[in-house]
């Protein structure tokens, strides 16, 4: 394809070239001949058209190559048959020289020949060129330097031919090289999963990734062009003194600073900021990678939060557990008092009350934070359901509340502190009896999978409102006057202990409903 194109240019070369030399033949001969035949000037003019019509209706390349030659050739013999006075020997050559334009070995040889047949024929018909007298011996040296030149021709064919294919295997992988370095940078941009942008001297958006419109908001096609407001109304002065920085060719790498989203919440970001150069090393637009590190910042802040937690556990649970002594005596006082006299009747109920709510709390907190003394063993966890049920089964009664259960897996054993899934239980069925005062229905559905164990227990309850769901897990979170808002955190501590999950979801009016899990037991994981 790539010769058909090369044969094709140079034809349209040699139509130009055939075109002026017609004309300047045409004038010179208009001088040289004494009595100019009108039908060389035809006959010049039919082939050339011939030529030029092939040409313009697209036919094959080499066939119109063939064709010039031919023509040019036919040429030269009837002008040399008609007109021997204007037709040189020289001519000839000049078919063999051009022949070479095209570098194909087969239009030298046939040019050659032609010329060496045109020769021959003309000088043994006698009629070769007038303008020269032709003896035997120039024959054979026309014949020798016409072979001559032929050899030389093929050799710079075969030249040329080789170095144009070594050229073009070279321009080729440049170009292969250039295309993969920039499908390269192609792929880096569009699935980088940092934020990255391309920005104009004046701050004008010119290109940003998926990721960025992911990150920031925007999507490419309403901001390019554009200035972004993305920098927030604080940090505007630091950015400016950053930007001069760059421009000065500096770059900023991995800065962590605040940057604004389209909806306008602000998230932190690391970001790199380097300048892009033109080649003549003039800095022409700079550009951005940014990243996300809301979620980094969040984590690192849970971690800081779990600390101070687990710290403020660790000594509650000491002050939790000095408390319960003296607590144990003042409520034996109390209770000794409260039979003892009526007087202070109405009082000592009052402390009593109280003085159990303290021990409530104490004794959650110490469930809280003594995560060390758990013991883990096999258990049927039919056995600790039924103990649980068995527990509350008279205050349910009371309350007007039927708990209906079904166990899909009665025989299935967990790796867990029994007394701690008891807790876990007890939470959430304790939970779900005081969301309904007025009586009501409890599901609990246990369902047995490859791996773990689901607990689902749903209420008819009061339900929580989708605002307080967030809160409802931290500690002291209560909506009740006498909660201590602890026995959900026992609850996650106790499932995060036992490597189980915890899921609450509600509906105002309509209940609650938890589910939880817990791996089931395996050999080798506990007694
Ligand atoms: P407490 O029961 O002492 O308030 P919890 O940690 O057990 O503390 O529960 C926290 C809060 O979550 C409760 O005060 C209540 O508002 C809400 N809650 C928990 N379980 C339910 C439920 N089954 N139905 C309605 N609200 C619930
Ligand atoms: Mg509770």
């Amino acid at each position: 394809m790539e010769s058909h194109n090369l044969i094709k240019k140079r034809n349209f070369i040699l139509l130009l070239i055939f075109w002026l030399l017609y004309f300047v033949h045409i004038v010179l001969y208009h001088f040289i001949a004494a009595d100019p035949h009108l039908i060389v000037f035809i006959s010049g003019g039919i082939l050339l058209l011939i030529v030029t019509a092939m040409y313009y209706f697209r036919f094959h390349p080499t066939i119109i190559m063939y064709s010039f030659f031919i023509c040019y050739y036919a040429y030269i013999a009837y002008m040399t048959s008609i007109e021997p006075a204007v037709i040189n020997y020289l001519f000839l050559f000049l078919g063999i020289i051009v022949s070479f334009i095209y570098y194909s070995y087969i239009a030298i040889v046939i040019s050659t020949l032609m010329s060496i047949v045109i020769v021959l024929y003309f000088y043994v018909s006698n009629t070769l060129f007038t303008s020269v007298t032709f003896v035997k011996l120039d024959i054979v040296y026309f014949i020798l330097f016409t072979l001559i030149t032929m050899i030389i021709l093929l050799y710079c064919a075969h030249f040329s031919k080789k170095l144009i294919a070594i050229t073009t295997i070279k321009m080729n992988k440049t170009e292969d090289e250039l295309y993969s370095a920039q499908e390269y940078l192609q792929s880096f941009f569009t699935y980088n999963r940092d934020a990255i942008a391309v920005f104009s001297l004046d701050g004008k958006v010119i290109k940003v990734n998926d990721a960025f419109e992911q990150i920031y908001g925007w999507k490419a096609e309403e901001i390019v062009g554009k200035a972004i407001p993305f920098i927030p109304a604080g940090s505007k002065g630091g950015a400016e003194s950053r930007l001069e920085r760059v421009k000065k060719g500096e770059k900023l790498v991995a800065f962590e600073t605040q940057d604004k989203r389209k909806d306008g919440k602000i998230i932190d970001v690391e970001i790199t900021v380097s300048p892009i150069f033109n080649r003549d090393k003039q800095f022409v637009a700079l550009f951005g990678i940014s990243r996300d590190l809301t979620e980094e910042k969040e984590t690192e802040k849970f971690l800081r939060q779990t600390d101070k937690l687990s710290l403020a556990g660790e000594m509650a649970a000491g002050i939790a557990h000095e408390i319960r002594n003296p607590l144990t005596s003042l409520n034996g006082f109390i209770q000794l008092i409260h039979e003892d006299s009526s007087r202070y009747h109405s009082y000592t109920t009052i402390m009593l009350s109280e003085l159990n709510r303290i021990n409530s709390i104490v004794g959650e907190f110490l469930l809280l934070a003594k995560p060390h003394d758990t013991v883990m063993k096999k258990q049927a966890f039919s056995t600790i359901l039924n103990d649980v049920i068995l527990l509350y089964e008279s205050e349910c009664i009371l309350k007007n509340v039927v708990v209906k259960t079904q166990v899909e897996a009665p025989h299935t054993y967990i790796c867990c502190d029994a007394n701690q899934i008891k807790q876990v239980l007890i939470n959430l069925l304790k939970n779900a009896l005081e969301a309904m005062p007025s009586g009501g229905e409890i599901h609990l559905n246990v369902t047995q999978h490859t791996k773990d164990l689901t607990i689902f227990i749903k209420d008819t309850g009061v339900g929580i409102p989708s605002h307080l769901l967030t809160h409802i897990q931290k500690p002291f979170f209560t909506t009740k006057p006498s909660g201590t808002g602890l026995g959900l955190v026992v609850i996650k501590n106790i499932l995060y202990q036992h490597k189980g999950t915890f899921e609450i979801k509600s509906t105002v009016g309509k209940g609650t409903s938890v589910t939880l899990t817990i791996p089931l037991w395996k050999e080798g994981t506990c007694q």
